[in-house]
């Protein structure tokens, strides 16, 4: 069904995206951050739960701090939307709230429609999708799907030293019962994730598509390379004397870059590295260094890695710095379930796309047909402030949201 957007539907998203805009606002880096149990995270909660209950939808926190809203009683079946609250730091508007909007005015657009879901429709925020507060992407789903330890994550700790539980604890959530949650993901009949495009592929598959259904996601990963040397004065130790661990994380910057050109389609990124002590008259005395690897498998991805810390290990040796590699984490490509991704492609007349980004909907494609909705970024930026989508576009993604969940839930 393709229609002109109301101007009401217009209006509807202006409003929840004004409700939004100045939540979690970074004044220092610019955009966004928003992270899991932090002030904004929890006004946003607060926002969601609060849209729910105006529409009639029973909403529930789940055991690992997901919230769920549902359009019909809770069972079996259930056709789910939705994303996450949370950003990277000083990321963009768009990417995770647009697909929880879009849910929400999604289902205001059935009911406009007159639509009576044959089947219960849910909405769900995922918590902690980016990892950005404690390291482990897509932290809620992965719980859930049991394919992380809770005890591990109990133990994770945000950049400020405060553990997974204790900042569960201050805003009143316990994380003594996180974990596997198989009752819960047995009722998912069907996962389509709305998000903002983070790339420019929709463009080169169709300049013209406002919209695009994700195929596949590529395997990632997240390795730290702690470089560990000597401490040291800057202005009296000689170049013979130094064990500078800055060298070798140089070289790490650059080893990534080079691997590229040696693999087509894979991408190494060295974004976040922090020096102990950091004082600009100080040698470091330890690097720790974060690289995001993402290629087409994670075998692949593994091998990519493996070369790019061979080059560092030599540059660290040659210094007479120790090299210690943590992977903190590592997942195989995904396939969106074939059959949904044919049918909405078809239905919707919209172009098929992988991405390189991760994603709750990739989690849950192991357990429950899943698929994902991208809307247009006309410049292709993401995880940036500059992270971009027309209000036009993001109203033929909630129509278009409307049209898949009508179909499945029929
Ligand atoms: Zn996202």
């Amino acid at each position: 069904m393709k229609s002109v957007p109301s101007s009401a539907a217009a209006a509807r998203f202006n409003s929840a995206w004004s409700d939004l805009a100045g939540l979690g606002r970074d004044h220092r880096r610019g955009g966004y951050s928003r992270h899991v149990f932090d002030d904004a995270d929890m006004q946003m909660r607060e926002w969601f739960t609060a849209q729910a209950q105006r529409r009639g939808l029973e909403s529930e926190v789940d055991r690992n701090g997901n919230i769920w809203a549902w359009w019909g009683r809770p069972g079996p079946g259930a056709v789910v939307t939705g994303s996450h609250f949370d950003s990277v730091p000083g990321g963009g508007a768009f990417d995770g709230p647009l697909g929880i909007v879009s849910a929400l005015l999604a289902i205001d657009e059935m009911r406009v429609r007159g639509v009576q879901p044959g089947k219960p429709v849910a909405l769900v925020c995922f918590a902690e999708e980016e990892g950005g507060r404690f390291g482990l992407p897509c932290l809620g789903s992965r719980l859930m799907t049991g394919v992380v330890e809770p005890e591990h994550v109990r133990r994770l700790h945000d950049p400020d030293g405060i553990s997974y539980a204790d900042a569960a604890r201050r805003v009143g959530f316990d994380a003594a019962a996180i974990g596997p949650d198989p009752e819960r993901l047995a009722m998912i009949g069907a996962f389509i994730e709305l998000h903002v495009e983070q790339g420019r592929l929709l463009h080169a598959a169709d300049p013209n598509a406002a919209i695009g259904i994700g195929s596949q996601i590529v395997a990632h990963g997240r390795w730290r390379m702690t470089l560990t040397g000597e401490g040291n004065h800057a202005g009296t130790t000689r170049p013979v004397d130094r064990h500078d661990p800055m060298i070798p994380a140089a070289a790490a910057v650059l080893a990534a870059r080079r691997a590229l050109g040696r693999h087509d389609g894979a991408v190494a990124t060295i974004g976040r590295l922090q020096p102990i002590p950091g004082g600009t008259n100080v040698i470091a005395s330890s690097v720790d260094v974060w690289m995001d690897v993402r290629f087409e498998g994670a075998a692949q991805t593994a091998a990519l890695v493996d070369e790019i810390v061979a080059a560092v290990r030599e540059e660290a040796e040659m210094e007479g710095c120790s090299l210690v590699v943590h992977r903190e984490s590592l997942s195989d490509a995904v396939m969106f379930d074939p059959a949904l991704t044919m049918e909405m492609a078809a239905s919707l007349d919209a172009p098929v796309i992988p991405t390189g980004a991760g994603h709750d909907a990739g989690v849950l494609a192991d357990h429950a047909p899943s698929s994902m909705l991208f809307v247009r970024n006309p410049t292709g930026v993401s995880h940036a402030p500059g992270e971009h989508a027309e209000t036009s576009d993001c109203l033929r993604g909630i129509e278009a949201l409307a049209d898949a969940l009508t179909g499945l839930a029929r």
